[in-house]
């Protein structure tokens, strides 16, 4: 037998005959063919509690869901850009790509083609993300080679294009021209080589932003040199994510974070040297 569920109102009747029924010497409820429903203050006031108590459990609960939520979204991301350069090394001999090529009209970022012709100032310059090197090998290349994460509307936030790029970079020694150059199946230990991760970096040189007004900006490779800005960023509850060789996706922890902007930008372990990539990131292990 079906189940109805009752009208509000009727639930409301409910509680009113039960709250004179329970009122020593008060009136029945309906007595005088209309039920009064009244609540003292006290009874408005532990409703109010209950209330603010449920909220105050549920508003970081569901903030913590999104973030689980957009935490995996980025690991899919990575996963796919994985995959994307492991495709396009195979199709190429196993070489990486280059971080940017002239090209005729602008330059060919690996992230997509620039229109230099119009002269578009910092943060309006245009990108064409359909050129980009992986836009073969991944379908609807602008949203997933994004971090959902990335702080776009970030008070600190420092654009460089007519529309935000990966917030993910690349492990420099997998870029074609740095030296001496690799492959991909020249890679010595896949499980302990991060490929791509989530970046940014501070920027305090190029207007709007100055040391005294430093500015967060998105960066497409990773180093960790001593002698580089930070470029990791610890955007997904402090840590950040990163898709290894091997193709597993992890969580790393700041070894040390930059306390300017967001305080998230850092770096994941200590740099080795002033100029050699630290030991995430070296391929000849
Ligand atoms: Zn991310």
């Amino acid at each position: 037998m079906p189940v109805r569920a009752r009208p509000i109102s009727s639930i409301m009747k409910l509680l009113c005959e039960h709250q004179g029924a329970g009122r020593a010497g008060g009136p029945p409820a309906g007595a005088t063919g209309r039920g009064r429903c009244a609540f003292t203050l006290i009874e408005l006031l532990v409703i109010v509690a209950i209330i603010m108590l449920l909220a105050g459990i549920l508003v970081p609960s569901l903030g913590n869901v999104w973030e689980i939520t957009r935490r995996a979204i980025c690991s899919a991301h990575l996963r796919g850009m994985h995959t994307a350069l492991a495709l396009y090394c195979g199709e190429n001999s196993g070489n990486f790509f280059p971080y940017r090529q002239k090209a005729e009209g602008g330059v060919l970022w690996y992230w997509g083609f620039e229109d230099t012709g119009a002269g578009a100032p910092e943060g309006a310059r245009p990108i064409d993300q359909s050129k980009a090197r992986l836009a073969p090998y991944i379908t609807q290349i602008a949203e997933k080679t994004c971090c959902p994460s990335f702080p776009r509307d970030y008070q600190y936030l420092k654009p460089k294009f007519d529309k935000c790029g990966y917030g993910l970079a690349i492990n420099r020694m997998m870029l074609a021209g740095v030296e001496p150059r690799r492959k991909w199946d020249q890679v010595g230990q896949p499980s302990q080589t991060v490929v791509w991760a989530d970046s940014a970096q501070v920027n305090t040189w190029q207007a709007p932003a100055s040391p005294s007004n430093p500015l967060i900006e998105e960066w497409y490779y990773l180093d960790n040199c001593r002698n580089q800005p930070a470029n990791f960023h610890f955007r997904h509850a402090a840590q950040a994510n990163a898709v290894f060789a091997g193709g597993s996706v992890r969580s790393l922890k700041p070894f040390w974070l930059d306390e300017r902007c967001d305080g998230l930008v850092g770096r994941p372990e200590e740099p080795s040297s002033p100029s050699e990539v630290s030991s995430l990131l070296q391929i000849d292990k």
